[in-house]
């Protein structure tokens, strides 16, 4: 148990900017910006920062975001039925049978907007 608290604790944030990232990765650990304990560090993650929580910490504020999110994907989602109510459903399942086929046949994989707009535009014209 001793071996995991005889490491250095090394300041936040870490890295510091063009640290040596073989260094950086040693095996360290960090104050919790948030509570006194010092944890064990994984690592610099893809943001290519340690993350200045404790897993518990981390764990409060991963939570806290995900509660974000869920009322971000609830107006969403009350925003599509309140459009589907007012233009009905067989209309919204008709533009997203479209838009299906547009990325179906359609090479460009970011396919949204003008450039299928586009296509689009044309296709109809040539089966006219
Ligand atoms: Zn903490
Ligand atoms: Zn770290």
């Amino acid at each position: 148990m001793t071996s995991a608290e005889e490491l250095e604790i090394l300041p936040l944030p870490w890295p510091a900017p063009g640290a040596d990232l073989r260094l950086a990765r040693r095996p360290h650990r960090h104050r919790c910006v948030n509570c006194p304990s010092h944890y064990l560090c994984a690592g610099p993650d893809e943001t290519g920062e340690c993350v200045p929580l404790c897993g518990p910490c981390l764990w409060v504020e991963l939570g806290s975001q995900l509660k974000m999110y869920q009322s971000m994907a609830n107006e969403i989602d009350r925003r599509r039925r309140k459009i589907e109510e007012q233009i009905g459903s067989a209309e919204c399942r008709r533009a997203q049978m479209l838009r299906r086929n547009l990325l179906r046949d359609s090479s460009v994989v970011a396919g949204f907007g003008r450039v299928v707009l586009k296509r689009e535009e044309s296709g109809s014209k040539a089966s006219d």
